[in-house]
């Protein structure tokens, strides 16, 4: 497996090859560059073999996520996205929806995940959003915010209410009454084509209905967000070594008072502290992927965690690079000025660092004896 998962990191390595930079400032990556990677698998890399993904452990797609986000986060955040969609259709669908929908999203087709609304941000349970059936047909109307990936994809995993209680439905982002708008100067993850997506009367077959309708919004969105933590995680990871990196052979290099910047204990205090942020964030990722290849039930939280130590400490661990390098960091395109505005973010997506520690709590409490 390691050398297939090498393979992967080469590959990878090849397509962003030094562009992230330039993919942030315009805003947009090569949509056949992302098909690309969707048709070796490597944008939801954990599909089973029988659908003719990778099937990749968590802790090996963990890995290659962590890769791509040290050199894109951009791209890291389109793999969040395909990943989510490609886990919620495994959880969601019955067998003839997956049989025909994974092998879709591993053969270079495009997905994106809605579930936050205007008004229904952290609270997801204020969500408008409305899935009717009608007869062999379902109607979709509604609208989504800073759905990621949504620019590029070909279809959305859309959240809903519907029948007394809550669906996924799987769109097409071409039926008619679908309009997609991008999100204009996102703060950061620039090229992860972030957008707002409405749905006017948008009419799909029953079968768009991932599973059964009527089940409880919050297994739905917790099924989806599970898969979008433990990736964002991951994806911190990898931010935390891009910057850990560049810090350091700057501080090794550069002399000011007639010795390198690393031998100043002030800088050197900085260096300590990204380091330990990297390793800390690396061992959360490592201790969910473990729950999540051995079933545990542990998972929920071993994956809340992760999310949570992992973003905090890539926001405080990139802002650390930046001091580090001072002026030579201090300008966009630079990897460190990309890494500080895009791991804010991280502490924002898939449930900020309040909601996450709201989850902690409840589990400290609940686990008390
Ligand atoms: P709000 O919910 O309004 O929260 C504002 C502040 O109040 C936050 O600090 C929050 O933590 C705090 N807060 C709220 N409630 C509580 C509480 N009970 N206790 C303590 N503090 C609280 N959505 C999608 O559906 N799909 C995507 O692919 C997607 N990608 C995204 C990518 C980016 C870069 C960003 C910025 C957002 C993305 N989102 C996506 C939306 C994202 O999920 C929401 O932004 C997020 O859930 C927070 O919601 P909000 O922005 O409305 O903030």
């Amino acid at each position: 497996m390691l050398e297939r998962l090498d393979d992967a990191f080469t590959f990878m390595d090849g397509l962003v090859d030094g562009q992230a930079g330039r993919w942030d400032l315009a805003g947009q990556i090569p949509v056949e560059l992302l098909r690309t990677a969707g048709a070796r698998g490597l944008l939801c890399a954990e599909v089973a073999d029988s659908h003719g993904g990778l099937g990749l452990s968590s802790r090996d797609n963990g890995e290659l996520t962590a890769h791509v986000g040290s050199r894109c986060s951009s791209l890291r955040s389109v793999m969040t996205s395909q990943g989510m969609a490609a886990w919620s259709i495994q959880r969601l669908a019955n067998a003839d929806q997956s049989a025909t929908l994974l092998p879709q999203l591993v053969n270079g087709q495009l997905a994106a995940v809605g579930f936050s609304e205007s008004v229904a941000g952290s609270d997801l349970s204020g969500m408008s959003t409305q899935i009717k059936l009608d007869g062999d047909s379902v109607v979709l109307d509604g609208s989504k915010v800073w759905v990621t990936g949504a620019r590029y994809a070909d279809l959305l995993v859309v959240f809903g209410q519907c029948d007394g209680g809550a669906a996924a439905v799987v769109v097409p982002t071409s039926a008619p009454g679908v309009s997609v708008e991008p999100v204009a100067d996102p703060m950061g993850c620039r090229a992860a084509g972030h957008a707002n997506i409405k749905f006017d009367s948008v009419q799909l077959p029953a079968s768009s209905i991932l599973g059964s309708p009527g089940l409880p919004l919050p297994l739905l969105v917790t099924t989806a967000l599970a898969y979008g933590r433990i990736s964002v995680a991951w994806g911190c990871v990898g931010i935390l070594r891009a910057c850990r990196n560049a810090a350091a052979l700057h501080a090794r290099s550069r002399t000011q008072f007639g010795k390198p910047l690393s031998e100043h204990q002030l800088v050197g205090r900085h260096l300590a502290e990204l380091f330990i942020a990297e390793q800390v964030a690396t061992r959360s990722c490592e201790h969910a992927s473990s729950c999540w290849d051995a079933g545990s039930p542990d998972m929920v939280v071993a994956t809340v965690l992760a999310k949570h130590v992992s973003a905090g400490h890539a926001a405080t661990g990139a802002a650390a690079a930046v001091q580090v390098m001072a002026s030579a960091a201090a300008q966009d395109g630079h990897v460190v000025a990309r890494a500080y505005r895009d791991a804010k973010l991280m502490e924002i997506i898939e449930g900020t660092s309040e909601i996450c520690q709201l989850i902690l709590a409840q589990h400290a409490v609940a686990t008390a004896e």
